[in-house]
């Protein structure tokens, strides 16, 4: 899943490639995530110029010209490509907006489970999983407004961390990273987390997020499609390791949800009641 740092830096990316280009034609290939509520893309779209790229949480946004907007919320295998018009056709690529740069911008999903809005500002406001979002990770939330929030939560803190109505943003992937840094168990309830757990919690998640963004900036290059995760310290290294104490870092896999932590670095007991 397409998290905070992925996007931070597919939005750049964009904001210095494609904006203020003009799209001539608009092909659908796989209408499944589409939710076309302004109107028909590929009768609507030429002509519309891309005016800007922006991040909400876990959602992209793009803004068209004519008060018309994209917002492309990925899921789980959502990804947005942007390349020259020879290059292969994924097969599970729902939509190709051909841009008057000689570009193109695709819209390619594996398992055809995100979500691409196709809005007015007054239909963008009434995005259920857009507006429901909590305070984006790098908005610089204060301790006490962080502590204060998690209040409203129960529940183990990483599904906390994930749903996106406490802090925005994070992911799977990210949320294994934050606990891990700050030493907590995913399994905790929030309920039952002390002060300078909470200091740690708050603090790291920021930190994981901008360390992350700056690896990402090094290494995305032009395929903003392709997700790299390898350099991750815990998240998809079950088996292998941990950085820190050198005992193996454990995987559950629930739910289609990796869940990769130490045990050592991150005591706490495995209570899934
Ligand atoms: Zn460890």
């Amino acid at each position: 899943m397409p998290e905070a740092p992925d996007l931070e830096v597919i939005k750049d990316y964009l904001n210095d490639r494609v904006k203020g280009t003009v799209i001539e034609a608009a092909r659908v290939l796989r209408p499944t995530v589409l939710r076309p509520l302004a109107g028909n893309l590929a009768e609507d779209l030429p002509g519309t110029s891309l005016e800007l790229f922006r991040r909400e949480g876990k959602f992209l946004l793009c803004q068209l010209s004519g008060d018309r907007w994209l917002a492309i919320n990925p899921m789980l295998t959502g990804a947005v490509q942007y390349c020259e018009p020879k290059a292969r056709v994924y097969k599970r690529t729902s939509f190709v907006l051909e841009l008057d740069n000689g570009m193109e911008l695709r819209y390619l999903d594996d398992r055809q489970m995100g979500m691409v809005y196709y809005v007015d500002s007054e239909q963008l406001d009434g995005i259920y999983r857009l507006e429901k979002q909590g305070v984006d990770v790098l908005a610089g939330q204060s301790f006490d407004d962080f502590r204060a929030g998690l209040k409203k939560f129960r529940g183990e803190v990483k599904g906390v961390l994930t749903r996106g109505s406490f802090v925005s943003g994070i992911g799977n992937a990210y949320s294994d990273e934050i606990l891990f840094a700050a030493g907590i168990s995913p399994f905790r309830k929030v309920g039952t987390l002390k002060d300078e757990e909470l200091e740690r919690l708050h603090r790291q998640s920021r930190i994981v997020v901008e360390d992350a963004i700056g690896v990402l900036r090094e290494r995305v290059g032009d395929n903003i499609h392709v997700k790299i995760r390898d350099f991750l310290k815990v998240h998809g290294k079950g088996g292998e390791p941990c950085p820190v104490c050198g005992g193996n870092i454990s995987q559950l896999n629930a739910n289609q949800r990796l869940t990769n932590f130490c045990r050592r670095c991150q005591p706490g007991m495995l209570n899934r009641n």
